[in-house]
């Protein structure tokens, strides 16, 4: 039987699953990702001195499938568990966040942030990449062809069963006997509606932008979290961007990840990235209540398609006679897990179609 050749778009959670799948049962499996690094939005940046988490902040497994994952990423040292201290505030007020030096908890919120099992109950079930978020999908990693920095542009049929891909430098690839396409709902339907109206629904999704903005303070910051829900009504999410072993209120400089809230990031989506870092700092210093540390280094990263608000509702979408396949994220949901999901029943669903 000649070897069945699959293009695999985009090097995320949901591509690689499907990748690993397919490469498991023998297919030749190619990956193209437009990106210098793997991983997509679990995504970490390098500094001189550790890593931001920039993307995904932790994950969690409702599914035994991306469970047992983390239990073999875990083993594998490339995911470790992780127990924040965790303030909850609420989106629509903005709860102060209460900071101070990193003496004993002192107001009855933060009491409640370091002692209640219930509060950190989910939190006995968060995973991080170790020591950053993108080695989360180091267990998928095989000996499968993967082309770093090659945007895929153009799907183009190749007769009735086969497919070539072009890229923006010109590049053409293939023939392959399927194709899933991976990347972020807007940019996937970009590709796909060409192809074939059963790819219109792709169109219905919903995908929220995030800001995000990485902070090193050049002292820790004054406060007893680690990590804070919606400290303000304009940031949802701000965290040490931790490494395990690190003890986290003595290092410095100190790393945080602020993310603004989708309204917020929609109604600033084209502001330069210097505007932004300063209207989140002034946000984050007002709840916090203290004058903020002196900053060793910020930038900001803008997320266009960060986090799904309306999913297509179904694992996958396939079109071309089965042979060419729409997966992420944003077809069940808008989690990590949820991108394992969909890559591997695409993968499936591929493999029903070609090898029945
Ligand atoms: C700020 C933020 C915070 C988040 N927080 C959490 C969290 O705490 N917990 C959680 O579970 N999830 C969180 N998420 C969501 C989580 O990151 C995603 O659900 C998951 O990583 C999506 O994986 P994916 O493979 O579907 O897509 P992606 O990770 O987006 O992968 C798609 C890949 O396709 C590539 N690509 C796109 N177009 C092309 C092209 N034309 N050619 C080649 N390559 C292409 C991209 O570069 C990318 O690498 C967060 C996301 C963001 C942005």
């Amino acid at each position: 039987m000649p070897q069945i050749k699959i293009a695999v778009i985009g090097a995320g959670m949901a591509g690689l699953k499907a990748a690993s799948t397919l490469h498991q049962v023998g297919m030749e499996v190619t990956v193209f990702e437009k990106s210098r690094g793997l991983g997509g939005r679990l995504a970490s940046r390098r500094t001189d001195f550790g890593h931001f988490n920039h993307g995904a902040q932790y994950v969690t497994a409702r599914n035994p499938g991306f469970d047992a994952y983390l239990q073999q990423a875990t083993e594998h040292k490339s995911a470790r568990n992780w127990r924040p201290n965790l303030h909850r505030g609420a989106p629509e007020n903005g709860i102060i966040t209460p900071a101070r030096d990193n003496a004993a908890p002192q107001t009855q919120l933060e009491q409640t942030a370091h002692t209640s099992t219930e509060g950190n109950l989910a939190i006995d079930h968060w995973f991080q990449g170790a020591p950053q978020m993108n080695k989360l999908i180091h267990p998928l990693l095989a000996s499968f062809d993967i082309k770093k920095q090659h945007r895929i542009t153009e799907i183009e049929p190749s007769g009735p069963r086969h497919f070539m891909l072009h890229d923006d430098l010109e590049g053409t690839f293939g023939p392959f006997d399927g194709v899933i396409v991976s990347s972020p709902a807007p940019q996937t339907y970009d590709l796909l509606h060409p192809l074939s109206a059963r790819f219109d629904p792709i169109a219905d999704v919903v995908m929220a932008p995030c800001w995000a903005v990485m902070v090193a303070f050049e002292q820790p910051l004054p406060t007893a979290f680690d990590a804070m829900l919606y400290p303000s009504p304009e940031i949802s999410w701000a965290a040490r961007s931790s490494q395990h072993d690190d003890a986290f209120h003595t290092r410095t400089p100190d790393p945080w990840v602020l993310h603004a809230t989708p309204q917020w990031s929609r109604d600033h989506l084209e502001d330069d990235k210097d505007q932004v870092i300063e209207k989140l700092l002034a946000a984050l210093r007002t709840a916090s209540g203290v004058k903020l540390p002196e900053l060793h280094s910020v930038n900001a990263h803008r997320w266009r398609y960060a986090r799904t608000e309306v999913p297509l509702g179904k694992s996958y979408l396939s079109g071309m006679n089965g042979r060419v396949i729409a997966a992420g994220d944003w077809c069940l949901g808008a989690r990590v897990e949820t991108a394992w999901r969909s890559g591997q029943t695409a993968a499936h669903a591929l493999m029903e179609t070609l090898i029945g």
